[in-house]
């Protein structure tokens, strides 16, 4: 069977109530794309009807896969399963809630199409609660555009596009997947966004509450930390310990200047403690430092990674890319 040109990707987790219409949906915005497409239905482990329905669902139609997940893993490790099955040069993810609509995948592989890796979606008038959702999803993105220097208004939206050489070799750990646009960038990607609709959800409820941002936020500081620092951690970790040693050891010598030149005795001053520690802090420091450096080293070469990524390579003896 020749393979399909369009992969469409969909985490699904207790959405009995809205797989028929999406599947609906899909058919008709893809009828009017002219291209042909397969849709990976990952099922992660719901406890409805859900994985009834798309099993269904792909006994009527040869355009559709079911991947069904043992358990509840969590929609980034949805989304990997459904990268890994899916067969298509480009891949689209999207919810499976009604919430993207289907009728943007245009948009986004008009956008590969002027030559971008990573197409994500805008969604500019987001349809969810404000206070619980749209305003810290506002914040984080803020956030995680400055730490990272992709600048994105909503790495939140599930509808983005990607050319699947990308997605091939992920690995992604927590709820990465809303970061794959700045750490596919981390990796050279070219990556843009484009405004799609957002409709309210109207089957079944959002998985999600205020407890995943902090959540982000701790994967911020992972992403950070890998894309700026992960060939070199002893910078991050050395700096630090030298600030601290060389704080410490200024207390030390002002400790005893003390002592010699005015007689001030060392145990009346907050000195000896506060050297104490920073000098302690500072050597541990650059043990965690080298103590990475070794992890780096393993983590890299166990796993045959390169420090750089090629996108082609052209001479008259090989063209690859
Ligand atoms: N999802 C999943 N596994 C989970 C949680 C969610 O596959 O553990 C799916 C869910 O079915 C939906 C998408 O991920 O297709 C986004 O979830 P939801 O709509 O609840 O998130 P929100 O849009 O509210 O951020
Ligand atoms: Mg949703």
């Amino acid at each position: 069977m020749a393979l399909p040109e369009l992969s469409l990707v969909v985490p699904v987790f207790n959405e009995e109530d809205n797989i028929q219409p999406l599947f609906s949906k899909i058919a008709s915005a893809m009828e009017g794309l002219g291209r042909s497409w397969e849709v990976v239905f990952v099922d992660d482990g719901s406890r409805d009807q859900s994985l009834a329905r798309l099993e269904a669902l792909a006994g009527d139609d040869r355009r559709v896969v079911v991947v069904g997940l043992r358990r509840n893993y969590g929609q980034t490790a949805a989304m990997m399963a459904g990268f890994d099955h899916a067969r298509a040069s480009v891949i689209i993810t999207l919810d499976a809630d009604l919430q993207n609509d289907p009728a943007d995948i245009g948009k986004l592989l008009d956008k590969l199409n002027e030559g971008y890796d990573v197409v994500s979606g805008w969604r500019k008038n987001r349809q969810d609660a404000f206070a619980s959702r749209t305003l810290p999803s506002k914040i984080a993105n803020s956030l995680i555009s400055w730490a990272t220097g992709v600048y994105l208004h909503d790495y939140g939206c599930t509808l983005k596009a990607y050319r699947r050489e990308l997605t091939q070799h992920l690995r992604l750990y927590g709820e990465m997947h809303r970061f794959l646009p700045a750490l596919l960038a981390q990796q050279g990607a070219r990556v843009t966004e484009v405004p799609v609709n957002h409709h309210p959800r109207l089957h079944g409820t959002s998985k999600y509450g205020l407890g995943r941002t902090l959540k982000v936020l701790l994967d911020l500081m992972t992403v950070k930390f890998l894309g700026s620092y992960s060939t070199k951690p002893i910078y991050v970790f050395g700096g630090a310990g030298f600030i601290s040693s060389f704080l410490g050891l200024s207390a030390a010598s002002y400790m005893i200047y003390l002592k010699l030149v005015r007689g001030v005795s060392m145990i009346l001053t907050p000195l000896p403690m506060l050297s104490a520690m920073l000098i302690i802090l500072g050597v541990q420091f650059l043990g965690m430092g080298l103590l990475a450096e070794l992890i780096t080293r393993t983590y890299h070469e166990s796993q045959q990674k390169r420090i750089y990524n090629v996108r082609r390579v052209v001479s008259q003896e090989v063209a690859t890319g």
